[in-house]
């Protein structure tokens, strides 16, 4: 994908920017920007970081965000998370301009989403759909005319077409617009979330089964049906364990190591499912290419 952006960008011969928003101190966000910038330098596109004081109120924030809609040298924006206490994410981040929206976030692309028109979409959404459209699939039920001619102008993926997917988590970034893409290809969604009764029933019944809940261990192998397509969203940090079950200790800081996860227990799921996503190295590098791609999508337009 990097490689096909990098050729795009070129083709498009002129400067792609994206600035990032940033009014906060905290460390994560801090990898995080230093990851986006790397992500971005290494196909080309110029990526600014907009510092703002991690107390900006969000009548500072908004008017930043304005300028930046105005200004016609900005290709993309990104709201760093977590924005200073007492200011409303959502609101501040429906500030942005729809056609400079690097995360496909606003209402308006959300909006989309419904009719499976839009332009930019949420990039882990996108990027599970990308891993999905990547495997050797065949239609669960024989297509009907309609259901080809649409599949024959690119309004879907007819190896899609039949499926069984069930979704594990339901926010507004992953869960919600995760379910109308796979709508928008003919599979059958269920969207589970914390007041769902029996997930192990649901996550069962799943040809396709998505975990974005966020819960270290959710998903077992008793959960997951024989041969189940299992891609694991979710990014956890658990304390790391020797075999006695002791937390292993850093050896220079004596602090306890910690390790990532998903919410599938890996080793149990990967022995029933066909295939797997590994977390890390899985869901997470391919949201990172749906960032760049969506800005450049923004550039375009
Ligand atoms: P969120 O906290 O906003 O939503 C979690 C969802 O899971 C909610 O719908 C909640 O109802 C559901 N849930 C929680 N516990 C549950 C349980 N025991 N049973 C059933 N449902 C349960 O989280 P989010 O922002 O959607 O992120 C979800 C996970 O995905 C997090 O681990 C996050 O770090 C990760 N994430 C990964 C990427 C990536 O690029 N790989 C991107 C975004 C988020």
């Amino acid at each position: 994908m990097k490689e096909s952006l990098r050729n795009e960008l070129q083709r498009l011969g002129r400067e792609v920017t994206l600035y990032a928003v940033q009014a906060n101190d905290n460390a994560g966000s801090k990898i995080y920007v230093a990851n986006q910038k790397k992500a971005c330098e290494e196909i080309g596109i110029k990526y600014v970081l907009d510092e703002m004081s991690p107390t900006a109120s969000e009548g500072e924030i908004c008017a930043r965000l304005e300028k930046l809609n105005a200004d016609p040298k900005v290709s993309a924006i990104i709201l760093q998370m977590p924005v200073p206490p007492g200011v409303d994410a959502r609101k501040i981040q429906g500030k942005i301009a729809p056609e400079k929206d690097a995360e496909g976030i606003t209402a308006a692309n959300m909006g989309r989403l419904v009719s499976g028109t839009a332009r930019v979409a949420p990039c882990t959404p996108l990027a599970v759909m990308e891993l999905l459209k990547s495997l050797p699939l065949e239609p669960k039920k024989p297509l009907r005319e309609p259901e080809k001619l649409l599949a024959k102008e690119g309004k879907f993926d007819e190896r899609l077409h039949g499926w069984n997917a069930c979704v594990v988590g339901h926010s507004e970034i992953v869960g919600k617009p995760l379910a109308l893409m796979l709508l928008q290809n003919f599979c059958t969604v269920t969207v589970c979330h914390v007041g769902t009764r029996e997930l192990a029933e649901q996550t069962r019944r799943a040809e396709i089964l998505i975990s974005a809940a966020g819960v270290p261990n959710l998903i077992k192998a008793d959960m997951v049906a024989p041969g189940a397509i299992v891609l694991d969203v979710a990014i956890n940090r658990i304390p790391e364990l020797d075999a006695g079950g002791k937390p292993v200790l850093n050896e220079k800081t004596g602090k306890p190591r910690t390790k990532i996860v998903g919410d599938c227990d890996f080793a149990s799921v990967s022995e029933k499912a066909s295939y797997i996503t590994p977390v890390p190295g899985g869901v997470g590098p391919v949201t990172t290419a749906f960032l760049l791609k969506n800005v450049l999508e923004c550039a375009k337009y």
